[in-house]
Order: structure tokens, then sequence, then C-alpha cells
């Protein structure tokens, strides 16, 4: 079968490579009908994560049809329509068990690699490198879905690809986002990066009953996206201060809650920026904390930062003063998918939202060497790129 597979720092090409067999009882093949690259495979892209090897198949965004089930897999059959969550989760261990789905204990085989960085091993997730237990991914024909008797949501309904195949990951990465602001009525949640899951986070922060979003990036196409689809205000971070700018915004108190929907890779402007580069490129440093400083510092007193962003190691110059001194809740982590999918796909179902409106552009999967080198530079106004195999 045809997949996209890793090559190195900036080089993804089209592979040849064995079609994937059920190895387990619990576990399904899919038949991909829909898959999508999204903002943390760029982190893989720009080869920040590590334990990657050539020739991996990328890819957790992705939907399709089952094809072929394992002897345990009693709620799937042939030919049902799935959209599979990004994180693999066994259902049973004690974490699972407390709706922590993406902290599952039994999904990574190669724990012991994030044992040995982080102390404890998160799931296993689809096409993340080997620290996530080298999982081949979606961006393929077919992919192997481990415990398929927990995860794939089945779509009965007639909706089209398009509207579900973001419950997989950036629908409820962007949900969990909001929610974890505790928001209350009235609320006003400033989001960095308008991303698909900074869109997402802020249509998701207006349904849990925000009453203002502020969106800050640097791209005019996707501040515009986040003015007209999903009715905020916008801060380039280029043109304005944002911090000066969110305090005169909501009358000198600060954003209720403060989303860092940037994470790891993020941009900015001035000395700082340059400080965390240079640490960066000496590797003094792993992750480019900017938006997330500014998020600490912009916050209202009592608020609460959640932080969808990826980060994968050490930064620098953390602001933990300024978030003790002003009592702030930091919220952050791998999205809990399985708790949420059931949950958007009524919302979707009922029309409250249509998560399709993120994507900007369809390709064919052969197409994905060019897919992520427009995705990473955002040319042609690209925010979120699906591809059929
Ligand atoms: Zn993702
Ligand atoms: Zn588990």
């Amino acid at each position: 079968m045809r997949a996209v597979a890793w090559e190195g720092k900036n080089k993804v090409k089209i592979n040849n490579v064995p079609d994937p067999e059920i190895l387990n009882p619990r576990d399904a093949i899919v038949k991909v009908s829909l898959t999508a690259i999204c903002g943390s495979d760029l982190h893989i892209y720009d080869g920040y994560i590590p334990t990657m090897k050539p020739g991996d198949v990328l890819g957790h965004e992705f939907m399709g049809e089952v094809v072929e089930v394992g002897s345990e897999v009693k709620n799937l059959t042939r030919g049902d329509w799935v959209v599979v969550p990004f994180a693999i989760a066994c259902g049973r261990c004690f974490f699972c068990q407390q709706d922590l789905w993406s902290l599952c204990d039994n999904t990574n085989p190669n724990a012991w690699i994030a044992d040995n960085l982080y102390r404890f091993s998160g799931a296993g997730l689809f096409g993340y490198s080997h620290m996530y237990g080298g999982y081949p991914g979606g961006q393929a024909e077919y992919v192997r879905v481990p415990f398929a008797d927990v995860g794939p949501i089945k779509i009965y309904e007639d909706l089209r690809d398009e509207q579900v195949l973001f419950l997989s990951d950036i629908f409820p990465t962007g949900y969990m986002a909001a929610e974890n602001c505790n928001i209350r009525p009235g609320d006003t949640v400033a989001v960095w990066g308008c991303g698909p899951v900074g869109l997402l986070a802020m249509k998701s922060a207006f349904m849990l009953g925000a009453n203002r979003v502020i969106a800050i990036d640097r791209v005019t196409s996707r501040l515009r996206k986040a003015h007209e689809e999903c009715c905020a205000e916008t801060i380039n971070y280029e043109q304005a201060d944002v911090l000066e700018t969110l305090k005169e915004l909501t009358g000198g108190r600060g954003p209720d809650a403060c989303i860092d929907a940037v994470g790891m890779e993020a941009h900015g402007v001035g000395p700082e920026y340059m400080y965390d580069r240079t640490k960066v490129a000496l590797m003094l440093e792993m992750d480019r904390p900017i938006a997330l400083r500014q998020a600490i510092h912009a916050c209202r007193k009592g608020g609460t930062v959640s932080i969808p962003g990826v980060y994968g190691g050490l930064i620098d110059k953390f602001p933990i003063g300024a978030a003790f001194a002003k009592g702030l809740t930091l919220r952050m982590g791998q999205t809990h998918v399985h708790k949420y999918m059931r949950l958007l796909l009524d919302r979707i179902r009922r029309g409250d939202i249509d998560p399709s409106f993120v994507i900007s552009h369809t390709m064919s999967l052969d197409e994905a060497p060019a897919a992520y080198q427009m995705f990473r530079e955002k040319t042609d106004d690209c925010t979120k790129v699906v591809m059929k195999p």
C-alpha cells in the first residue's frame, strides 16, 4: 500500500509498504477514506520530535471503513464507518477508567523511552515516533488500529467525512482546551494561535459560555478566519503589543482565561524571541515558550492558562513568579479524545458546529510532500490540509 513516510528533517515521501495485518485479537484494519496533516505533525516534519526513524509512517487524524476485525472486537464489523482517536487506549487500566485516556498505561510498548525523559509514559500514539509506541500512522491507504474495541467511534449519520474527521484530534483538542478554562458566562478568553486547534478552541469557548474571544496570531489570513468564522476580536502581534492591547480590551483586568494553542515552535518579535531561538540552536533549551509566557503574563489574577499546544522538553525563563503571584491555574496535556468523541459528534449532528470550516485544501495522498511544505510555510492561505488516499 501507499503511505506517507518521514525521511528526515523537512522530508516526507510516498513509500510502498506492506499492508497492515491483524496482530492482536483486539485489532481492526481500517481502509482510510480521509486523513489530515496536523500542526503537531509539523513538529515531526521540523525534526523536533526525538526517536523518529526514516520510513516511519505519519498521521494521527484519519477515518475510514473497517475492513477486518480481530476475534475480540465485538462492536465493529466489516463495512462500519469509523473515526479513530489519535491516542491509543486500552479501556481497562487505572487511567482509562478515570477518563484519562491519553494517559493509558498499556498501549506504549516503548514506554521505557518516555520513562527516561519524563519518568512516566502516556498512551501510544499513531504515527508519532518510537517514543510513543512506533505505531504506523493514518496517512496511508490502510491502518492497523489496536484496541479497536475501545477507540473508534461509528458514524451512522449522513454526515460528510470532512464534518467528522476532526473528532480524531483537533476538535476534541480545541474543546478540551476551552473546557480546561473553566469558563463562566460572560468570560473573556484569549487564544494564542489561529491554527485549526486555536479556531476550534475559539468556537468551543463560545459554546461553553464565553462572551468574548480574542485571537492572537501574525498571519492575516488566519486572523481573518478567526474573526469571520469564530467571531473573535483579533490582535496581530507583529503590529501591536499583545499584553498592552489585551489589557486595554479588558478594562485593565486581563482575560479570564488564556489558551496557548501554539506550543513549542512559537514565533515572536523582539529580543525575547531572539533569546529563545539562540538557546534552542545551542541546544540549551528544547522548546520556544513565547506564547506561553505571554499567556501567563496576560491572564487576569485568579484566571486559568490552558495549554493544548505541544511541549516536549525544557523551557527557559518560565514566569513561575507571575503565575504564583496571580494565583493562576495551569492546565495542559494530550487530549483525552475518547472522552469527547460522542459528545462532540452530537454537537455536529445537532448543527451547533461544522468543524470542516478549518479545511483550506483537499489533496491526494500522493501530494503529501507538497502538502506538508505548504502547510508548514502557510502559503496559499493554508490552514488545514486533508488528503484522500
Ligand atoms: Zn494532531
Ligand atoms: Zn488504559
